[in-house]
């Protein structure tokens, strides 16, 4: 009950980012990596309400949806053994792949796993499919895939209070998968937002549009591979910026993110001289699956996941 009572302020760092294009673009960014070391970013901040109600509820444990590389099963499987919380994750997939090191994590933490094919696994946010999945796991509570639902939205309101106590800034921008994160920054900021979606899906953005389109610049990250993949420009984008700014990013999420604000400003319309507030979501537990799927290499990227492991507890005497 007390995991998530101690109080944390993750820091706002400053940095300067230099393109291959000769051009200096300043960041501030909040670094909600630096959160906890196996609950990372965004995936604590929706984590954190959901216990609590499945806590209060009177459920023994919680249940969600996930690829086999998700972040979200991945501090979900923590959270559950950090807590003593028996955690049930339903995986997209045939069988487990006991190689897979997000999924060997979450065995590790005693999350059992169910593979859900790709039809059933389709179905996971459809009524009838998850009355049966929830008569069957009736003892579990069932948060939705990313984490993304009501209490969630708790949690980023939270974030929110917690930088506009911080810093006064003229936008913010932010990673977008489910859209839980972003919609709730969206409700509860007053700024206007820049949400970068690394998923292709068409209906989301145009709920996220219809709903706060008028605070939010909402942009698909072409070119930088589909949903969970990467390239060698992205690749070599997040390797120099970790080197000259020191803050560790991923090709999933936040590496998409930074090179769409260092690469398509115009269609972002960002001003040189405007105070952006980046938020850095986490999830550098994903390096490790990209370096299993041979999507980037161990070497190239070892002083990134260290420096990943060990920053959090260099966040006390900051
Ligand atoms: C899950 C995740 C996101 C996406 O957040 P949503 O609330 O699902 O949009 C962004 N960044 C990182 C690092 C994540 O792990």
């Amino acid at each position: 009950m007390s995991f998530f009572n101690e109080p944390i302020i993750t820091p706002i760092d400053n940095v300067i980012y230099r393109t291959t294009r000769g051009k200096t673009y300043r960041f501030l960014i909040k670094r909600d990596d630096l959160i906890h070391p196996s609950i990372s970013g965004n995936k604590w901040r929706k984590l954190k309400y959901n216990l609590k109600l499945a806590q209060m509820k009177g459920f023994a444990g919680i249940a969600s949806f996930g690829g086999a590389f998700s972040n979200h099963i991945a501090a979900l499987s923590s959270l559950g053994h950090l807590t003593q919380t028996p955690t049930i994750g339903f995986i997209r997939g045939e069988h487990v792949d006991d190689a897979n090191p997000t999924l060997q994590l979450a065995q590790n933490n005693g999350m059992k796993l169910i593979m859900l094919n790709r039809q059933d696994y389709r179905k996971r946010a459809e009524r009838d499919f998850l009355t049966s999945l929830q008569q069957q796991h009736s003892d579990h509570f069932f948060v939705p895939e990313g984490g993304s639902n009501e209490a969630a939205q708790q949690g980023i309101a939270e974030l929110a209070d917690e930088i506009n106590s911080q810093i006064n800034f003229d936008r913010y921008a932010v990673a977008v998968g489910s859209g839980g994160t972003v919609s709730g920054l969206a409700r509860h900021l007053p700024q206007h937002g820049i949400g970068i979606a690394v998923v292709n899906d068409t209906n989301l953005l145009q709920s996220l549009h219809s709903s706060y389109g008028s605070k939010l610049t909402l942009h698909y990250a072409h070119q930088l591979g589909r949903y969970g993949t990467t390239t060698d420009a992205l690749n070599h984008f997040c390797l120099d910026f970790y080197g000259q700014t020191g803050v560790p990013i991923e090709p999933i999420y936040t590496g998409k993110l930074f090179y769409n604000l260092c690469y398509h400003r115009q269609e972002l319309q960002l001003d040189d001289d405007e105070k952006l507030l980046v938020i850095h979501t986490g999830g550098l537990q994903g390096l490790k699956g990209l370096i299993y799927r041979q999507q980037i290499s161990a070497s190239d990227w070892s002083s990134v996941i260290s420096t990943a492991a060990h920053s959090h507890n260099a966040l006390a005497t900051r």
